[in-house]
């Protein structure tokens, strides 16, 4: 993949929050490095950065829809932050609610994808069920390269939607297509359609892999105390032989898989063949992490690809993506907690933590406490 030049880190220096969640209406101004955000359960942490998330995204992470951001029993939510990067200021904004369609602007001027909105900040957001990354199904795992792409490469995420939006019309007309045959006649046309954006798919997932792999394999090896060797391979259609080839040749070879799979597809009433089904083998001296790794080894493994991660933003996009880090510290024991803390000097990063961890006095960097959804800089 292409790389840019390199830049300071980005920073959000302000946020503003008006109806979003369990906060009302608040404006916080950040600091350039460390920021600490303390509060007892349910105050408004995650929340927070999850404002954050959707700033860089133009969703939630962890919802579907942008109605429950809403505060209760109001009518719709706003968030505005003030970015600095590729050493200039930004502000960008998101307006959902108020009989309105979604409004998102950059310096008030009205963009139409999310991927506008990743352009000027990036985030790596970490929580502590990311550890278990390694161990969940493949849909964990794409999720974190689809995060990560959609907001590296507009042409990914443009592909993406296109076909996660071929996919669904598919797999209705697998569905439908007993009771109306004549259906049967439209597939060829989506199957080439899916085989067209796929390809785009495996381009980068392939490229984005290969740079996983080189940049988390220090990285637990660093942090497990070079006891082991992490690998990552990218799991794709089986018919494909080179993932980082040719795009007509990767189009022709899921067109292959794609008819070997026809009457499955047909009887099965299921989408059975593409790279929706794409994953990544985390390898642990070669034996698949999912299935063998420990407890502490598949926490390491994790750790490692979600720092690569960040690298990877960095190689791209020339400077450090912000880093959120949820409640994931106290989850760690105190090498790996070490080994975090090392790696996130440069960098401006926001660390949540309940009022009863010993963090604080880990970390320099500013201050703040949440209680019902209001923040203060100690
Ligand atoms: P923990 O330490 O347990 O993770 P937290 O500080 O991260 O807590 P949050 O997840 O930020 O807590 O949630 C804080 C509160 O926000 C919850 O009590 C939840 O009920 C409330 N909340 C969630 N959505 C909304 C909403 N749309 N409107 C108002 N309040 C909401
Ligand atoms: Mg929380």
């Amino acid at each position: 993949m292409e790389t840019g030049p390199v830049l300071p880190p980005m920073r959000l220096d302000r946020l503003s929050l008006e109806n979003f969640r369990n906060y009302a209406a608040q404006e916080i101004f950040f600091d350039p490095s460390c920021n600490v955000i303390c509060g007892e359960n349910a105050q408004g942490k995650t929340n927070l950065l999850e404002a954050m998330v959707c700033l860089s995204t133009g969703k939630s992470h962890r919802t579907r829809t942008d109605r429950e951001l809403i505060r209760f029993e109001q009518e719709g939510f706003r968030l505005s932050g003030t970015i600095h990067a590729r050493n200039r200021d930004f502000t960008s904004r998101i307006d959902v609610g108020f009989g309105k369609k979604k409004r998102i602007t950059v310096n008030e001027v009205p963009v139409r994808t999310a991927s506008d909105l990743s352009a000027v900040l990036n985030t790596v957001f970490f929580c502590p069920e990311d550890l278990q990354l390694i161990k969940e199904g493949a849909a964990a795992r794409r999720r974190f390269i689809d995060n990560s792409l959609c907001q590296l490469r507009p042409r990914y995420a443009a592909a993406l939607a296109e076909y996660q939006r071929l996919h669904e019309h598919k797999t209705r007309i697998l569905r439908d297509c007993a009771d109306r045959p004549d259906l049967i006649a439209t597939l060829p046309d989506f199957n080439l359609r899916m085989a067209e954006t796929g390809a785009i798919l495996i381009h980068y997932r392939s490229r984005f892999v290969k740079m996983l792999s080189e940049y988390a394999a220090p990285a637990h090896g660093e942090c497990s105390g070079g006891r082991e060797q992490l690998s990552v391979q990218y799991k794709t259609v089986k018919t494909v032989t080179d993932p980082l080839g040719d795009h007509k040749l990767l189009v022709v070879q899921l067109l292959e898989h794609q008819r070997e799979h026809h009457y499955g597809e047909i009887s099965s009433r299921q989408c059975l063949s593409g790279p929706h089904k794409d994953d990544i083998e985390v390898l642990l001296d070669g034996l698949s992490a999912r299935s063998y790794a420990s407890q502490g080894q598949t926490r390491t493994a994790a750790l490692a690809l979600k720092l690569a991660a960040r690298e990877i933003h960095k190689e791209i996009i020339g400077e450090y993506p912000i880093l959120l880090l949820d409640d994931v510290l106290s989850e760690l024991d105190p090498r790996r907690q070490e080994y975090v803390l090392n790696r996130i000097g440069s960098g401006q990063v926001f660390i949540t933590c309940c009022e009863e961890d010993r963090l604080h006095s880990l970390l320099s960097g500013s201050v703040y406490r949440v209680k019902g959804g209001i923040i203060t800089r100690q």
